[in-house]
């Protein structure tokens, strides 16, 4: 799926989900937590990512206060959900706890996608030695490109 994905540039996160689920035929809203939460419900909720899979699109909801690499990984994990098959429709997934199955397996993939972006060619930043897996590094790539 990725491979067809140019990734944007600069970096725009809602311009490459629109990129990335074309295919899908589901019109895909991102929704910033920050417009239907005040900053102690979103505290209080534990909530950093959420999906709603509507009929005729996917409802993505995410922290939208945290650095820009985290709040790509909690959409590609909610996009997991959708992708892995976890979401019915009309059910609601948050992204509270990882000690489920399901939400394991939709962390991995939103670090795979985090992994595949940052290894696609645009962004050369290689895995800094204390952060092996470059996540972060990611995040910093983002942030200069910001
Ligand atoms: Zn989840």
């Amino acid at each position: 799926m990725l491979s067809e994905v140019e990734v944007p540039q600069p970096w725009d996160l809602t311009e490459f989900v629109r990129r990335l689920t074309g295919p899908l035929g589901k019109h895909v809203d991102l929704r910033p937590l920050s417009s239907e939460l005040t900053p102690d419900q979103r505290v209080e909720a534990g909530i950093t990512g959420l999906i709603v899979n509507l009929p005729r699109s996917l409802q993505i909801f995410y922290d939208d206060t945290t650095t820009p690499v985290h709040q790509f990984a909690v959409v590609m994990h909610e996009l997991g959900h959708y992708c892995l098959g976890h979401t019915d429709t009309g059910k609601v997934q948050c992204r509270v706890d990882l000690q489920t199955t399901e939400e394991s397996d939709a962390e991995d993939f939103g670090r795979e996608m985090v992994l595949a972006v940052r290894g696609g060619g645009t962004l050369h930043r290689p895995p800094h030695s204390d952060d092996p897996e470059g996540v972060q590094s990611l995040g910093e790539a983002l942030a200069d490109i910001d």
